[in-house]
């Protein structure tokens, strides 16, 4: 049987990652894989996070399964983080997923055995995994156009023209917030052009949302998701909680189905339970139930809270630091998107070869389509970057 399987491509995050490890220079930097890092180039374990598990270590009597969806609990509180008072509890059906991905994946599966005909419309860059998902699941993707090359921010007129073109029962795809790749993001006008364009169109949102905080601030940045949620009938949303809580490898994930109709609330929890029973049965609990114990406790809260806006500063200050060299390299205002953008990513505009030779050259690592990862650098790494640059011809 093995024998009949074809070799998978590499994943190219991954590839990136393994060379940077390999590459032998001490200076080297990594701006590759999406993990938060410090000035230190550590991913902390955050402080809150840290002292629920010591508590959680003294009070936790079983490790017996949770239920089918995880711990309700999870889903209370993410339901607050998430929506705050724009919608009532009774609309959303939620399920626990193994991380933002077990939840995008899950949220695909629900609509292919909604509707075998839907189309799921994807910006043009999206996150690979979506991509590779949906081709994995059989289910059509159609790429809309999202990001212009020349200002580097979003094309929403083509966004708009290309999402004119679905069908009633198609799905779009949005992020939530902090656009992986480009950084770049809708205005909240934007937003509810799209909103309208959907709700006019009979289409279905999608938002997965993976980066709550990074951006402008927690309820900022979840200001766009809370339109769709509180204005359209149906929605599915995928949160992770990897990196505003620090927990990747704990798998900690969401996926809910919001319909504003309550009668669907029951089919809606009984089909995210039965999702999770076919895929693996019980989610995992442990960083679900950290991520619960802080958004319930008000010291927990309020550190974590801050520890979030510390990152998000941070990187902010990094955008503005960065953008402020390359002008005074340049001679102009050419990359000022870069403290427009938000998030940990911005997609610099480097062509593939440029990011090779600033690879060969100065040992810094990047995607091939010039994403960086904001938070690999540092104060003394970012007139490197801005050099190695200029010097690429970018
Ligand atoms: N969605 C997007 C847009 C992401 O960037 C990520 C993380 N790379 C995820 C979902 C899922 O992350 P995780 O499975 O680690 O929670």
């Amino acid at each position: 049987m093995f024998e009949l399987l074809k070799e998978q491509p590499a994943d190219k995050i991954l590839m990136l990652m393994q060379a940077y490890r390999e590459d032998p220079r001490e200076q080297k930097v990594d701006l590759g894989v999406g993990v938060y890092k410090n000035a230190d180039g550590k991913t902390p374990i955050m402080r809150a996070i840290k002292t629920a598990e010591k508590q959680l270590w003294e009070i936790e009597e079983t490790k017996s399964y949770t239920g089918l969806a995880g711990d309700v609990g999870f889903a209370d509180a993410m339901f607050g983080l998430l929506y705050g008072d724009t919608i009532k509890r009774e609309t959303v059906a939620a399920a626990a997923t193994p991380g933002g991905t077990g939840a995008v994946r899950q949220g695909f599966d629900m609509i292919r055995m909604a509707n075998r005909e839907a189309r799921v419309f994807v910006s043009d860059p999206s996150w690979p995994n979506h991509i590779t998902m949906l081709k994995h699941l059989g289910i059509e993707m159609v790429p809309y156009r999202y990001f212009d090359s020349e200002t580097r921010s979003v094309d929403f007129e083509g966004m708009m023209a290309d999402l004119g073109t679905a069908k009633p029962g198609d799905v779009v795809l949005l992020h939530g917030c902090c656009h992986n790749p480009t950084g770049a993001n809708l205005t909240l006008d934007q937003w509810q052009a799209v909103i309208d364009l959907m709700t006019r169109n009979g289409l279905v949102p999608m938002v997965d949302i993976a980066y709550q905080g990074f951006g402008d601030g927690l309820e900022e940045d979840a200001a766009g998701l809370r339109m769709v949620v509180s204005q359209m009938p149906e929605a599915l949303v995928a949160a992770s909680c990897s990196k505003n809580f620090g927990v990747y490898r704990e798998r900690t994930g969401l996926l809910m189905a919001v319909a504003q109709d309550p009668a669907r609330l029951k089919v809606n929890q009984g089909m995210l339970n039965h999702l999770n029973r076919q895929n693996f049965s019980f989610p995992p609990d442990h960083g679900a139930r950290l991520v619960t114990m802080v958004l319930n406790d008000a010291a927990l809260r309020a550190d974590w809270e801050e520890e979030v806006r510390e990152i998000r500063e941070g990187v902010l200050a990094l955008r503005v630091q960065l953008a402020d060299e390359l002008r005074r390299l340049t001679n102009s205002d050419r990359f000022d998107f870069v403290k427009q953008h938000r998030g940990m990513f911005s997609r610099l505009g480097a062509t593939p070869e440029q990011v090779e030779k600033m690879r060969v050259d100065n040992g810094i690592y990047m995607v091939g389509d010039s994403r960086i990862n904001v938070a690999g650098l540092n104060a003394r790494t970012v007139p490197v970057l801005a050099k190695a640059l200029v010097d690429a011809g970018a």
